[in-house]
């Protein structure tokens, strides 16, 4: 063996899948049943519809030199993300647009007018001094819109009140004085056309690839553990940074997330893949129609059935999945002081999401790992 990686999501896959490539003999630990990590998928068994299993993942980017790579594994659909949130019973178009902005103000505002609007709403506030996420949100959009779609919604997906959240939150939220509801920007969106985890197994079908499913790195018992590889041969590891060190730093703190899964007799539920409830008194943020991403696969899919997926969000308390870093001050000072342990550890990469405590879309996981092996590992 020439490298250990630890996790198969797509920082380690991307890993192995490079060294593998230059003739290097590569061994992946996984402690889950699965390759892929949070982007693994799998059919729903009585309806055959595509389910992610950790939360819907939505591949998108405009880096060049990821796209080129990630098409050598799977091709894309033409699917489009475009998001509908409903507030007191009405639906509207997300991110907010100018279709937004008419039907909430019930009006036909043109652009300027509209940018007008939301200027005077949004004078209480400089966005760019704002002190937290309510500053910041009022001083882009002004109150009523901010009160009506970003309060409610990020309160119940932060458990915490808008007022006490960086404003950085959402510098991700934009708004448009256009009728464009896309919600991403970058140039190149779609999903892999038969599924994720195909994706993530071709990344994986190498010769020069092992990979362990169901074993934990921190297992004493299996012979790769950490005691017995560190020093020996280099690691890439993409686990929590603060369990490699025994949380010596203290944990950092993460939010995770609760599915509740529901197949129903009905063709279909919303007429849409992802809708958010805006209010307080939903207890979800939003539910998923997983067979609206896959237009593509209408004849294979059940005409009179349909899975939904409700997501509440919440702080993750120990043997919970973490999904997103919660980044308070106090975990902001322990990344520091992880960030130097690491560095004092001989021949051990830590990457990805878990890795460097940070929130990486795909596209960035990938990228980060191509960067680790262009410019370090091989
Ligand atoms: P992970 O996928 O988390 O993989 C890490 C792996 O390491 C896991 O499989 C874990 O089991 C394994 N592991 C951990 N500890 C050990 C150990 N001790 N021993 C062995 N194995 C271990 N990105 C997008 O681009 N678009 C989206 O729409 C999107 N939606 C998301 C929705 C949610 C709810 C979440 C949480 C993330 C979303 N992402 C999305 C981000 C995407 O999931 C990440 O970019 C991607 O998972 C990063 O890959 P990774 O390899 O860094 O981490
Ligand atoms: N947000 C909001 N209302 C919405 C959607 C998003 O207030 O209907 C805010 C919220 O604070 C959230 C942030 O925008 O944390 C980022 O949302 P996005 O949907 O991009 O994040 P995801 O949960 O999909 O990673």
């Amino acid at each position: 063996m020439d490298l250990l990686v630890v996790g198969s999501g797509f920082f380690g896959l991307t890993i192995a899948e490079r060294a593998a490539a230059s003739g290097r003999k590569v061994t992946v630990l996984e402690r889950r049943h699965h390759i892929g990590g949070n982007a693994y998928s799998e059919d729903e068994v009585s309806t055959g519809i595509e389910i992610h299993r950790y939360g819907a993942h939505l591949f998108h980017t405009s880096n060049a030199t990821v796209w080129e790579y990630v098409n050598r594994f799977t091709a894309f659909t033409s699917y489009v993300h475009r998001v509908y949130t409903t507030h007191r019973g009405v639906v509207f178009p997300l991110p907010i647009n100018l279709g937004t902005i008419n039907q909430f103000f019930q009006a036909a505002y043109t652009p300027d007018e509209a940018r007008a609007l939301v200027a005077e709403q949004a004078g209480e506030f400089d966005a760019r001094a704002a002190a937290n996420l309510e500053e910041r949100g009022i001083g882009l959009i002004g109150r009523p819109l901010y009160e009506a779609f970003i309060r409610d919604y990020t309160a119940k997906q932060w458990q915490t009140a808008p007022a006490e959240l960086p404003a950085e939150v959402i510098s991700r939220l934009p708004v448009r004085y256009t009728y464009d509801n896309r919600y991403f920007n970058d140039t190149w969106e779609g999903l892999p056309v038969d599924g994720y985890t195909a994706w993530l197994e071709r990344m994986a079908d190498h010769p020069n690839i092992e990979v362990k499913l169901s074993t934990d790195f921190f297992d004493a018992s299996q012979p790769l553990h950490k005691q017995a590889v560190v020093g020996q041969v280099p690691v890439v590891y993409t686990g929590p940074v603060d369990r490699y060190f025994d949380d010596a730093e203290g944990a950092l703190s993460w939010r995770t997330l609760d599915f509740e899964q529901e197949v129903l007799e009905v063709a279909d539920f919303q007429g849409t893949s992802v809708m958010n409830y805006a209010d307080a008194d939903v207890p979800y943020t939003r539910i998923h129609e997983f067979k609206h991403f896959h237009p593509e696969r209408a004849d294979r899919y059940p005409k009179d059935r349909t899975v939904i997926v409700r997501e509440f969000s919440r702080f993750a308390e120990p043997g919970d999945e973490p999904y997103y870093p919660v980044n308070t001050p106090a975990d902001r000072e322990r990344v520091l002081a992880y960030r130097e342990l690491a560095r004092g550890e001989k021949d051990v990469h830590f990457g990805g999401r878990l890795g460097t405590y940070q929130y990486l879309d795909m596209h960035m996981a990938i990228g980060s790992a191509l960067s680790l092996w262009n410019n370090t590992l091989a």
